[in-house]
């Protein structure tokens, strides 16, 4: 509940940016100016108009207000230093003093209207300064960095409120009532002191809680590449690891600041005490000369900070927030020949220092990722092997803070290393020529390095040149999808439809090298359409795994499957399946024997997933259990082949694997003419004698259709399914009759019993197959019903079938395939390309 509220407020705070600011802004001038009134008779110190205090101040005082003042100067100045690591040099620094003043102006005014005065104030500022923790303001700003979009900015500013709102509130809180105990303490002015402290801690929560996420959006929103783009300072993973971090431990930044406020007030009461009772006395001579070394001290070191900060600090900045440049550039000194030295600045002279050659126009840096980097300049700027290994090791090259979110950098300082010398690396193991991705700095650098590598052992070095492998995201591919990555391929995607399927259009995406196939499927979507659509069923759902286990005997495995079969064994099994997955709920066990062998063919409901990772796991866990029942079986492997996955089988084609699924449309004898340029009584002679009849003569099992396997590789590309089950998915059988009250019109149906596919896991998030997916309308999860969107996909996939099959019976049955394919797929050769082909296609009806 309390969450939720924090969440609102995150949004409404950093959806509205400017309100936000305008108005914190002009409520603090409002306070100023009556700080302006106020000063004049009340809090003295503050005003350098007001007459001096005459203070006599102790030796001792002086060196503990000195050395309290220095300490917040670099208190704060490692505040700035942290939030730069963020990538903000001034902003959020920025903001963040902002913070502290306004707690001051607003303090400063609710102490004059209580109508107390106040001295001794800048005595007590450098422990107000140790009150502030920017580290908030960190803390919050990782959370917005973490977004890819504008979107996702305000999504997770609202995220870290709800986690981090309810802490900073209950942290304002406890250092209030902490402080608010000097407010009682009978002490005048320690009394004063604590009541501005209250104030400032409420006017930096204040602030906190509003003008700092709405400058945080507002800057991410300016810093923006393009509209369209991601955001400059994009850092994925971090709203996730806080998630997990956030709430669990208290932050010992944070402790360690309130142990040093708390003392910080004790010796400002100490020092209030020892000021009041001298106060009636003068400044002696070497008094004011402590007062101006304390000064001058305090001053430099401010001033050596600021410089240190603005000048000198951009190369370790850079260092830390280059790792999210998609590529990356080496920018380490060569005369930094140790590896325990920093990356220099990439302003560095770039011939003379940097560790790679300029193979670019002059002042414009090589990019590393290049893989024609010429071996002689290479060679020729080639670090010895152990000194290239300790600049890999060296774990001062990624900034602690960003450690957390990038592990496997910590230790690495690849991208200080040419590419050579990573090459060099891989040959002598140094680096895993698999792990590439992971240990540069961006995974289209380990790419383009492995390709660089293949390309020389390679016939034609030159193979891979029309292998595309840039502005890919290869983050949703490493440890997910593909292994030793040099590239994509692109296939053409076309589009066949609309489709109407169950009242409701669809445009398929289908991914093929195939000319003919979607313009085919495409003419029968139309015949379909235009006949009043498809109907469609799904049968059944359910994903097989089906693992071989050894009994001592025969008789022994004949009672492991009887037991199997109980009503009591079934639901232990199931208990144990079932504990595995959100998704996965076991509802059928089918045993078979051979011998002491016994094949147990798992069933479950797999949601929106395809389903085969889920099912071997939760398969797994009902072996398990089954061998406690029974330890003297062995599993011999989780997959017997029994399943069956990627191979023919029977097993599939009668019992069903996936969904299984129907479609059915009655075609009037006039589309069959216009549309199909057939016959419905030549349709229905042809599938009988060929998908019918010719199968059966060839031992077909589930292949009594004309090219289901076609549409369904195509969509399954397009779709991000696992291409290898197109094998079983394939399955169907095509019936046509006769039909209407002439008997003229057709009647086609489509049943497919084994349709592997998904919508959730393995390539269905991919970018591209995740956008196909979308124009289905059925990508990701079902919000509504888990497995609705996968149903509706083997439903479209069913239907699209049922086209195919409609389009290419019709072109076989009038003997234009051949024909047709020649045109299609040497259509340049006959007709060159572009109009002259369209034009033909078009006299052809064949779109
Ligand atoms: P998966 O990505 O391994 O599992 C699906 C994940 O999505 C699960 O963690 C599941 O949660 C979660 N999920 C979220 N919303 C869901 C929803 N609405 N419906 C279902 N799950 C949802 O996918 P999979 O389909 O099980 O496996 C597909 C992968 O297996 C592909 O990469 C394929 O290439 C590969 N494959 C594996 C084998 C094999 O033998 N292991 C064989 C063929 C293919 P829960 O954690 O709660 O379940």
């Amino acid at each position: 509940m309390l969450s939720r509220l924090f969440r609102l407020h995150g949004l409404f705070v950093a959806s509205h940016p400017w309100e936000v600011i305008v108005g914190t802004v002009a409520v603090t001038i409002c306070l100023m100016s009556m700080n302006a009134f106020a000063t004049n008779d009340q809090i003295c110190a503050w005003n350098h108009q007001c007459p001096k205090v005459q203070e006599k101040i102790l030796s001792g005082d002086v060196i503990i207000l000195t050395v309290t003042r220095c300490v917040a100067i670099i208190y704060i100045y490692i505040q700035f230093k942290n939030l730069r690591q963020l990538g903000s040099k001034y902003i959020l620094g920025i903001a963040g003093l902002f913070t502290i003043f306004s707690s001051f102006v607003f303090s400063s005014v609710v102490v004059h209207f209580l109508g107390k005065e106040l001295t001794g104030l800048n005595e007590a500022l450098p422990f107000f300064l140790l009150l502030i923790d920017l580290s908030k303001a960190c803390t919050l700003a990782k959370f917005a960095l973490s977004s890819n979009s504008q979107e996702e900015v305000r999504e997770n500013i609202a995220q870290g409120m709800a986690i981090l709102g309810p802490t900073f509130t209950l942290d304002a809180v406890v250092e209030c009532l902490v402080i608010g105990v000097g407010t009682v303490s009978g002490v005048r002015q320690l009394e004063i002191m604590c009541g501005f402290g209250c104030m400032s801690v409420l006017a930096n929560y204040f602030v906190f809680m509003t003008f700092f996420p709405a400058c945080v959006s507002l800057v991410l929103e300016l810093s923006r590449e393009s509209r369209e783009g991601r955001p400059i300072w994009q850092l994925s993973h971090f709203a996730r690891v806080l998630e997990e971090e956030e709430g669990n431990k208290p932050n010992p930044v944070t402790q360690k600041v309130k142990m040093i406020m708390s003392l910080g007030l004790a010796l400002v009461h100490a020092h209030s005490r020892l000021v009041t009772e001298s106060q009636t006395h003068n400044m002696s001579g070497s008094d004011v000369v402590l007062v101006d070394l304390e000064q001058v001290i305090t001053l430099s070191l401010a001033l050596l900070l600021a410089a240190k900060y603005v000048f000198f600090e951009q190369a370790a900045t850079e260092s830390s927030l280059s790792i999210r440049s998609p590529v990356a550039t080496p920018s380490c000194s060569l005369t930094n020949r140790r590896g325990d030295e920093r990356c220099q600045r990439e302003s560095a002279p770039p011939k003379a220092l940097m560790g790679v050659p300029m193979n670019k126009s002059e002042g414009e840096l090589p990019d590393p990722s290049d893989g024609h980097q010429t071996d002689e300049l290479q060679s020729h700027q080639r670090r010895p092997m152990d000194e290239c290994l300790m600049i890999l090791k060296d774990p001062r090259v990624i900034h602690q803070s960003l450690s957390h979110a990038y592990p496997d950098f910590i230790n690495q300082g690849a991208r200080c290393l040419t590419n050579a010398e990573v090459m060099a690396l891989v040959e002598c193991r140094g680096i895993l020529g698999y792990r590439l991705e992971a240990v540069m700095e961006s995974p289209e650098r380990g790419v383009a390095i492995r390709r660089e590598i293949l390309s020389s052992k390679l016939p034609a070095a030159s193979a891979l040149e029309n292998l595309p492998y840039r502005h890919y995201d290869y983050s949703q591919v490493i440890g997910t999808n593909c292994e030793n990555v040099i590239g994509y391929v692109p296939v053409p995607v076309g589009v066949a439809g609309p489709l109407l399927l169950d009242r409701k259009e669809f445009h398929v995406p289908m991914a093929t090298t195939e000319g003919c196939l979607v313009a085919s499927t495409n003419r029968g979507c139309r015949a379909v359409t235009l006949s009043g659509g498809v109907s469609s069923r799904v049968l059944a759902d359910g994903m097989t795994r089906g693992p071989v286990v050894q009994m001592p005997s025969a008789c022994r495995a004949a009672e492991v499957k009887g037991w199997l079969e109980s009503p009591e064994g079934f639901s232990a099994v199931k208990q144990a399946f079932d504990h595995t997955s959100r998704f996965a709920r076991l509802d059928r066990l089918q045993v078979s024997l051979a011998g002491r062998n016994l094949y147990i063919r798992f069933q479950s409901q797999t949601g929106d997933a395809m389903g085969m990772n889920m099912l071997s796991k939760g398969t797994e866990q009902a072996l398990s259990r089954l061998r406690e029942c029974y330890p003297d079986m062995r599993l011999l492997a989780v997959s017997g082949n029994y399943c069956t996955d990627k191979k023919h089988a029977a097993v599939n084609w009668i019992h069903g694997r996936g969904k299984s699924t129907v479609c059915e449309a009655v075609i009037p004898a006039r589309v069959v003419q216009e549309v199909l340029k057939s016959s419905t009584a030549a349709l229905v002679e042809l599938n009988i004698s060929k998908n019918l009849v010719g199968s059966a003569m060839a031992g077909s099992i589930g292949g009594f259709n004309a090219h289901a396997a076609n549409i369904v590789t195509a969509i399954y590309i397009a779709c991000g399914q696992d291409p290898a089950q197109t094998v079983g998915s394939s399955n169907c059988i095509t019936l046509m009759e006769c039909v209407g009250t002439v008997g003229e019109d057709l009647c086609v149906s489509c049943t497919m019993p084994s349709l592997e596919l998904g919508t959730v896991g393995g390539g269905t998030g991919l970018p591209a197959q995740h956008a196909c997916l979308q124009m289905l309308g059925v990508h990701g999860s079902s919000d509504q019903c888990p497995g609705e969107n996968s149903r509706t996909l083997a439903r479209i996939v069913c239907a699209t079938v049922l086209a195919g099959e409609l389009s290419l019976m019709a072109a076989l049955a009038a003997g234009h395939l051949v024909k047709s394919h020649m045109t299609h797929n040497r259509i340049k050769t006959i007709f060159g390309s572009g109009l002259k082909k369209l034009m033909y296609f078009k006299e052809k009806n064949i779109f």
